[in-house]
């Protein structure tokens, strides 16, 4: 299947008479309006970043499993409160060192961190099928959002030296919103934002409990981004949408919403 990324023949625009009479085999499907997007993992590749900076760190890879599981268990208490964001960092690094039994003083936890740190905001890269997605969902006339658990300067910071910023009517952060995906909180104050309703908002995310059931159970459309593909069959199976690529995702929005503002009455643009 050629890509749907791929340059074609400009469409003939539609007439008049065709844009106001709404395609009867579209019109039993739900309006589209509006696109949130999860970013590390997503947009961005973060684990690959995060991997190199904790190999940079330790000198060694075997040992990221762990890192990852202390980051889950040290995320969830900066979102119960207990820490802020860069608290969070060096407590981890304290626990992650502490665990391989070497006990490191608190200065010596801060270098370390800012060392990593800056080996991994060296290393952030955009996974190749994120601008060409953010392309043509722009071009679809669909409101986009950024809805990410991080912290608020480190994922500004982020977006920008990434060139992601421009893309987005709305930047949703959990260290800045106070709330965390799988939070309803977070999904429908990026729907505020946008202006839109939680039916006619998707959310495609990497995490199939966090952001594709989270944005669910917030009302959204929930989509998963799962890279790997291992899961999507049982995903689908489940009535779950899923892709394996954000290349995928124009098609699955065509054929699943009617798209734009007036919820399909505008022509979907050809990909650019
Ligand atoms: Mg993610």
């Amino acid at each position: 299947m050629p890509s749907p990324f791929a340059p074609r023949p400009a469409t003939p625009a539609p007439t008049a008479t065709a844009q106001a009479r709404p395609c009867p085999l579209l019109s039993g499907l739900p309006a589209l309006n509006a696109v949130c997007l999860d970013i590390d993992d997503t947009l961005i590749d973060f684990t690959a970043s995060a991997r190199t900076a904790l190999h940079g760190m330790i000198g060694r890879d075997d040992l990221w499993p762990r890192w990852q599981q202390l980051t889950d268990e040290f995320v969830r208490r900066v979102v119960a409160g207990d820490l802020d964001y860069q608290q969070m960092r060096c407590a981890r690094t304290k626990a992650f060192f502490a665990d391989l039994g070497n006990h490191l003083a608190d200065d010596e936890v801060d270098a370390m961190e800012q060392r990593r740190l800056s080996e991994m905001n060296r290393a952030w890269t955009l996974f190749e099928d994120a601008l060409p997605c953010l392309d043509w969902l722009r071009a679809a006339g669909l409101a986009i959002a950024a809805v990410t658990n991080a912290s608020g300067p480190h994922q500004h910071a982020k977006l920008a030296d990434t060139g992601l910023t421009r893309f987005f009517d709305a930047v949703l952060i959990a260290g800045e919103c106070g709330v965390a995906k799988p939070d309803p909180g977070i999904f429908h104050a990026a729907c505020a934002q946008l202006g839109t309703t939680p039916a006619t908002t998707a959310h495609v995310g990497d995490r199939c409990d966090v952001d594709a059931h989270g944005a669910r159970n917030a009302g959204l459309h929930g989509i998963w981004l799962d890279r790997s593909g291992a899961g999507v069959a049982t995903a689908r199976a489940e009535g779950l949408l899923a892709i394996t690529g954000l290349d995928e995702l124009p098609e699955l929005l065509v054929s699943e919403y009617r798209l734009g503002p007036a919820g399909g009455a505008s022509p979907v643009p050809a990909p650019r």
